[in-house]
């Protein structure tokens, strides 16, 4: 999904995602409502925010903060140290706390008649006019925005803070795996809840909770596989390529194999120009087949140097269909995810065999 960048804080560029865009758009016409959004998005960028600096102070790098209709992204890789991963984790639930007791405070100072939690959750609203409605609207916001963050499940911040706590006392694949199904029992708790309530946001966060663990658990399986694999280990090296002035015709007849997809497409000097997927053949006619395969080869493509590290690597990878590793400005070969998934699978029988 496109993304698009409207500020930079800190260094780190602040995006909104084409759905959220739409979704502004939608509530455009209702002031109130809109009005509430952007301080409800205010808020979840602050807690994003918070993230983003505890992992500066330990020089993690941020590449961005992504806010969705169903909340913000901060893009961070935590290495595997559990006291980083708690900090990180905390610093952004942190902030709602922070901002519940400032607002709690401020209605305090004020002399301003707070309401209570059950009002909150009768969906009382935000009324940007009454000074009442307003305090106790962002004091609970806050309270409940921290709340929820901190249930312990997997990947919410709660869970990433369960994982790391277990993580201090066994392997870290392990303690993943347990806080994955624990977020799991929560995430059909929360799913449960939202549907009581008929509140179907809440189910859709809840059916995204119950699958993203699973996810990132599987890619931590991949890349503790892989450790001390290099790419030149994983790339495929004998691939079949064709030149750009081969008719497609030819193309199939003679160079297709059924265990290759993509074939890189290169000019008279040798030079990559593009990569033609076989799946491109569904969409030609048979008027096509005359025609040279530099029509349809697909220019943008995915290069890794041999020379990266895997766990730097591997997101990355894992991401993209097809990928030429590069060593020394020559190509050696290609990875795909299947073939990630096919060594990891091998190394990981090699090391319980001890071999
Ligand atoms: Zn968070």
């Amino acid at each position: 999904m496109p993304s698009y960048k409207i500020f930079k804080v800190f260094g780190i560029s602040i995006e909104l995602d084409i759905t959220f865009i739409l979704f502004l758009l939608l509530v455009l016409f209702d002031p109130p409502l809109f009005g509430f959004l952007i301080i409800v998005f205010s808020i979840v960028l602050i807690h994003e925010l918070f993230h983003s600096l505890m992992a500066l102070h330990y020089k993690i790098p941020v590449q961005k903060i992504t806010l969705t209709p169903i909340g913000g992204i901060a893009s961070i890789e935590v290495p595997e140290d559990p006291k980083k991963e708690y900090l990180v984790s905390l610093a952004g639930p942190f902030s709602n706390m922070i901002f519940f007791a400032l607002f709690f405070l401020a209605a305090n100072a004020l002399n301003v008649p707070l309401k209570g939690l059950t009002w909150y959750f009768q969906g009382g609203g935000i009324d940007l006019m009454d000074p009442s409605s307003l305090l106790s609207g962002l004091m609970w916001l806050n309270f409940v925005l921290g709340a929820f963050n901190l249930l312990p499940g997997f990947p919410m911040d709660g869970g990433r803070i369960f994982r790391a706590v277990l993580a201090f006392r066994m392997d870290y694949v392990k303690a993943t795996q347990i806080a994955v199904n624990v977020g799991k029992v929560i995430a059909v708790g929360i799913a449960l809840w939202g549907l009581a309530m008929g509140n179907l946001f809440t189910v859709v966060i809840a059916i995204f909770l119950f699958f993203a663990g699973g996810q990132e658990l599987q890619i931590l399986r991949i890349k503790h596989a892989l450790f001390g694999v290099s790419l030149r280990d994983v790339a495929i090296p004998d691939y079949r390529h064709v030149a750009e002035s081969v008719p497609v015709r030819e193309f199939v007849q003679n160079v297709a194999v059924a265990d290759q997809r993509y074939y890189p497409v290169t000019d008279a000097s040798g030079k990559v120009i593009g990569i033609f997927d076989v799946e491109y053949l569904r969409g030609l006619r048979v008027a096509d087949e005359g025609r040279p395969m530099r029509d349809f080869a697909r220019g943008n493509m995915d290069v890794i140097d041999a020379s990266a590290r895997m766990e730097d690597a591997l997101s990355f990878l894992l991401s993209r269909d097809f990928v030429l590793v590069i060593e020394a400005g020559r190509i050696i070969g290609y990875i795909t995810p299947g073939r990630l998934l096919d060594v990891a699978r091998y190394q990981s029988i090699r090391r319980t065999a001890g071999m």
